[in-house]
């Protein structure tokens, strides 16, 4: 690279995350980046729109106070065990930062995870422990103990449940069990699907000191575009995020986000039919690629992870691509096989069906 003298060394070497593509075109239909088909509650549009006629010349609130007073008395725990950050990927990073830099200590993930973990494992330092999932792409417990008696000591763990992408839930007892093979370090368990019928371990907060839970809006609530995410946990740990967000960024959240993040959580009536809707199309638009001929992983969240036996991964989503539709396509090992299909609407899942149809079946895809 040229100039690279101006660049810190850890910098010029860093491989960035690739988010899902997104496209100006807005004739697009984007099953591709996991985002709610769905607009978000009416109510945060006039709490955003009350807040803008308000008080934009001030600085918002560095703490976010009331929001974490609302998400806090959401999932009834104390104020005091809430943080919240400009998207859960800020908030992870501050974790990443806060509690896993442990000298040459390795960091457990699951081989196949959210892309971003290996990302922070770079930018921060920490050396990533790649735990292999088994043959049918599950979380192996198994081999997270293996690997964590085998290394001694660990920097922590970091899963997400469900599972991205394979959509796969965990129980509450498997969360217990990694606490417990990791009683010295934290369990980090990113919960950004949760909502479309995971189990959530907000529960197990109170007795595990070790437990951190990070949430988004960007999902369950329609809210990708107004970046707000949170961690649940007891205090201690949530007063380490504190300090690192007050050495990078004092106002993560402004007012506008702070605001409509509340409404969001205030609207339960619209969260649920909304989140009822994305799980009752996933159900039947699985039942339908199966009749298609796709493989499809059992999913807890708004997405399906499907392989065709018979046509290349590659290949059907350029496919896709040209009939307007996009999906995620991850080319690595073991999964290169598999499209990550959004669960949009009933009527985008109809139009996906009928182009799938379409190019299955050795035809132009249709429009
Ligand atoms: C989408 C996603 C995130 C990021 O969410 P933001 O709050 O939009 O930053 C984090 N973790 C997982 C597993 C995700 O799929």
């Amino acid at each position: 690279m040229e100039n690279s003298s101006f660049i810190s060394p850890l910098i010029r070497d860093l491989r960035p995350y690739q988010p899902g593509e997104q496209p100006l075109d807005s004739g697009l239909l984007k099953l591709n980046t996991n985002e709610n088909p769905y607009p978000p509650s009416p109510r945060v549009i006039d709490s955003i729109c009350d807040e803008a006629n308000r008080n934009l010349a001030r600085y918002p609130d560095p703490e976010s106070e009331m929001l974490c007073a609302t998400i806090a008395s959401f999932y009834g725990v104390a104020r005091g065990q809430v943080f919240v950050g400009n998207g859960s990927d800020e908030v992870l990073a501050h974790a990443f930062n806060a509690f896993f830099r442990h000298g040459n200590a390795r960091l457990l993930i699951p081989d196949i995870t959210y892309g971003f973990y290996k990302v922070y494992c770079q930018l921060f330092g920490i050396p990533p422990g790649l735990v292999a999932v088994d043959p049918s792409l599950r979380i192996s417990l198994e081999n997270f103990a293996v690997q964590a008696r085998a290394d001694g000591t660990i920097a922590g763990i970091v899963i997400a449940n469900p599972n991205a992408p394979t959509g796969e839930g965990l129980t509450l007892d498997a969360i217990r069990y990694l606490l417990a093979i990791n009683p010295m370090r934290v369990v980090l368990v990113d919960e950004a699907y949760v909502d479309f019928g995971g189990h959530s371990a907000v529960g197990l907060v109170a007795q595990h000191p070790n437990l951190l839970i990070v949430q988004t809006l960007s999902k369950s609530r329609a809210l990708a575009g107004l970046r707000v995410g949170f961690a649940i946990g007891q205090e201690g740990l949530i007063s380490a995020l504190k300090s690192v967000k007050d050495s990078f960024n004092s106002y993560p959240l402004g007012r506008l986000a702070q605001q409509g993040a509340i409404a969001a959580f205030e609207d339960l009536t619209y969260f649920e039919q909304t989140r009822k809707a994305v799980i009752a199309t996933r159900e039947k638009l699985a039942r339908q690629l199966a009749g298609l001929g796709f493989d499809v992983l059992p999913s807890c969240t708004n997405f399906l992870f499907v392989r065709h036996p018979k046509h290349d991964a590659g290949w059907l989503a350029g496919q896709l691509r040209e009939a307007r539709i996009l999906v995620r396509h991850f080319p690595q090992e073991r999964i290169g096989q598999f499209l990550r299909i959004t669960v949009g609407t009933d009527q985008q899942s109809a139009r996906l069906l009928s182009v799938l149809a379409g190019i299955l079946g050795g035809r132009a895809a249709r429009r």
